[in-house]
């Protein structure tokens, strides 16, 4: 009797057990941490049931030729080493003369940032959707402004404001991507992607965190910047190699901060969403915070190849590895 009460008891505890771990690991599901969820068959298999937009990978043979899982789409204190033939590509890029010695700028980069992200650490038990806003004049009236801020998380680039244009764009950032020519005033709670074309863009962090004393590089860039440390993320070349050789085939003379853009979000999103990208409904490709539709500034930078570009786009689209709108 007292071996069958102590057997209950057991079984009960295991039971109880089972239940809070459960429990928990469904709680740390939303907050996108899943340590203690990957053992839990029960937890994994809800998952799986409620999970519709994980992505799939044998969608396509062009898909599974060009999407490589194990680039690192983020330069790190771990993963900070660039080959020898991306190197030389990444410092023809600007043609910097008298560049710093590139390790020793990563090294004092990241005495400055902490150089750690978990954000390419995607659960497989919550769906992370992003929104990825370009910035084309196609979103003026559009009315996706609610749409886009719905997501998880919302990347934007370069110049691309918010207020005044909320209705079309939303107001919700969560990174946006940058050179230091192209940053605007952002906002202290947003991650800044650097997307670094030549060695002094990294020391430019460094010195708009501390010192102060670069505010030029080929073109006037701000001195300061209010982003956090913690906020302040780097693209690795290493990625935008990979997306010059395996997705543009070398079209163009380097990947616009667009389909950077995108590349990245497919490797740290399970639902991408395109908004504000290609021309308007007239053929104009101007950008949204522009009177002038004729202005034609993304076409007209000449080192990027527009169409191209806009055909790997379409082909995403076309095997539903992303959704575009095309607004007005
Ligand atoms: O002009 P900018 O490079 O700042 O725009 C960011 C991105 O938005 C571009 O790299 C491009 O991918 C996209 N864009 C677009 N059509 C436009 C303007 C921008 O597709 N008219």
């Amino acid at each position: 009797m007292v071996a069958l009460r102590h057997r209950n008891l057991k079984l009960f505890t295991i039971a109880l057990a089972f239940f809070a771990i459960t429990i928990t690991s469904f709680l740390l599901n939303y907050t996108q941490n899943s340590v203690l969820m990957t053992w839990n068959p029960f937890v994994r298999f809800m998952a799986s049931m409620r999970s519709p937009c994980v992505s799939k990978t044998e969608v396509s043979p062009w898909f599974d030729e060009r999407f490589n899982l194990t680039a690192s789409p983020l330069l790190t204190k771990q993963s900070n080493m660039l080959s020898e033939s991306t190197y030389k590509w990444w410092m023809r890029l600007q043609g910097e003369k008298n560049p710093l010695d590139i390790n020793l700028a990563t090294e004092e980069l990241f005495k400055v940032i902490p150089g750690e992200t978990n954000l390419v650490e995607r659960s497989p038990y919550h769906c992370r959707t992003c929104a990825v806003v370009g910035n084309s004049g196609n979103l003026k009236e559009s009315d996706y402004g609610p749409d886009i801020d719905s997501h998880n998380f919302v990347f934007r680039m370069n110049h691309a404001p918010t207020a005044r244009f909320e209705r079309d764009v939303g107001n919700k950032t969560t990174h946006h991507f940058v050179y230091p020519e192209s940053v605007p005033e952002l906002p202290e709670n947003v991650s800044m992607i650097l997307i670094p074309f030549k060695t002094l863009d990294l020391q430019w962090v460094v010195s708009a965190l501390t010192s102060g004393t670069i505010n030029f590089t080929y073109a006037p860039v701000p001195r300061r910047i209010k982003v956090t440390k913690e906020k302040i993320l780097v693209y690795h070349p290493e990625f935008m190699k990979y997306v010059y050789d395996r997705w543009l085939m070398h079209h163009g003379r380097y990947p616009s901060t667009g389909l950077l853009s995108v590349i990245f979000a497919l490797h740290i999103c399970d639902k991408v969403d395109l908004y504000g990208f290609g021309a308007d409904s007239k053929g104009n490709w101007h950008h949204y915070w522009e009177n002038n539709p004729s202005a034609g500034a993304f076409r007209q930078t000449g080192v990027h190849d527009g169409d191209f570009e806009a055909d790997i786009i379409g082909n995403l689209t076309s095997i539903k590895k992303i959704n575009i709108y095309r607004g007005r």
